[in-house]
C-alpha cells in the first residue's frame, strides 16, 4: 500500500472512487446499450480511470489512447496544449467517449475536440473522473463527471505532480504549501447529464501549436 506523504491529504478515498466509477459505468452502459463506443483516453492522467471504468461496463467497447502535452510543469497552468492523435482506429462515423482524469481550464478538451472533428467522428461525449468547474477558461462540455472538486491541485489515481503520485489508489490534494490555500473538502457528485444532453456532433475549430520540452500529462 502506498503511503501518503506529509504534503498531501486525502480528498476522495479509494472506496468512494470505486463506487462512483461503477455508477458511471452503469450509466454509460445504459446510455450506449446495443452500441459499441470507442473510448479515447488522454494519457497519462486517464489511464487508471479508463482501466477501472471499462472493466465495469456491460456493453462492448473499443479503446484508443492519445497523448496530451503542454508546458505545464508541476502545478503551473498552460493553455498551450498539443494533442498527438495518431490513432490506429478509423474514427469516421464512430461514437466516441473521451475519458479524462481531470478537466481544469478546458483547453485540452477543446483541442482534442477539433481533432475529433477533423477525423469525422459521428458524435462524442466526455467522461471525466474529476472536474474543476471554477477553473474553466473555455467552454468544454462534460457529460459524465465523477466528482466536482474545488480549485486545488489533485494527485493520485493516474494524476501526477512532477510524474509522482500516479499510483495512489485515492485522490489527494497537495498541501497549501504547494497548492492554493485550504478550501475544505467540498467534493460533489453531480448528476450525469449524459442521458439528457445529446452527444456532441463535432464541428471544426481550434488550432495547432508546436513547441519543445513538452510535459506529457
Ligand atoms: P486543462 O487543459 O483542462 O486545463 O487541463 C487538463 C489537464 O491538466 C489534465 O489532463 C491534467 O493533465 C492537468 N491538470 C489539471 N488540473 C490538474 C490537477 O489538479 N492535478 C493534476 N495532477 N493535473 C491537473
Ligand atoms: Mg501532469
Amino acid at each position: 500500500m502506498e503511503t501518503l506523504s506529509d504534503n498531501c491529504r486525502v480528498l476522495i478515498s479509494s472506496d468512494e472512487i470505486q463506487d462512483r466509477v461503477r455508477e458511471l459505468a452503469r450509466r454509460i452502459s445504459s446510455d450506449y446499450s446495443g452500441r459499441n463506443p470507442l473510448f479515447i483516453t488522454l494519457l497519462k492522467g486517464g489511464f487508471i480511470f479508463l482501466a477501472d471504468l471499462v472493466r465495469n461496463l456491460s456493453i462492448p467497447c473499443e479503446i484508443e489512447f492519445v497523448t496530451a502535452s503542454s508546458y505545464r510543469n508541476g502545478t503551473q497552468r498552460s493553455a498551450d496544449v498539443e494533442i498527438s492523435a495518431h490513432l490506429k482506429s478509423d474514427l469516421e462515423g464512430r461514437e466516441v467517449i473521451v475519458v479524462e482524469g481531470i478537466v481544469d481550464t478546458g483547453h485540452t478538451l477543446v483541442n482534442l475536440m477539433s481533432r475529433l472533428s477533423e477525423q469525422r467522428v459521428k458524435n462524442y461525449r466526455v467522461c471525466t473522473l474529476l472536474d474543476k468547474p471554477s477553473a474553466r477558461e473555455v467552454e468544454a462540455p462534460v457529460h459524465y463527471v465523477g466528482f466536482e472538486i474545488p480549485d486545488v491541485f489533485a494527485v493520485g489515481y493516474g494524476l501526477d505532480f512532477m510524474e509522482q503520485y500516479r499510483n495512489l489508489s485515492y485522490i489527494a490534494e497537495l498541501s497549501p504549501a504547494l497548492g492554493s490555500g485550504d478550501p475544505g473538502r467540498n467534493v460533489k457528485k453531480p448528476e450525469f447529464s449524459g442521458s439528457s444532453a445529446e452527444p456532441v456532433i463535432a464541428g471544426r475549430s481550434g488550432r495547432d501549436r508546436h513547441g519543445d520540452e513538452r510535459d506529457h500529462r
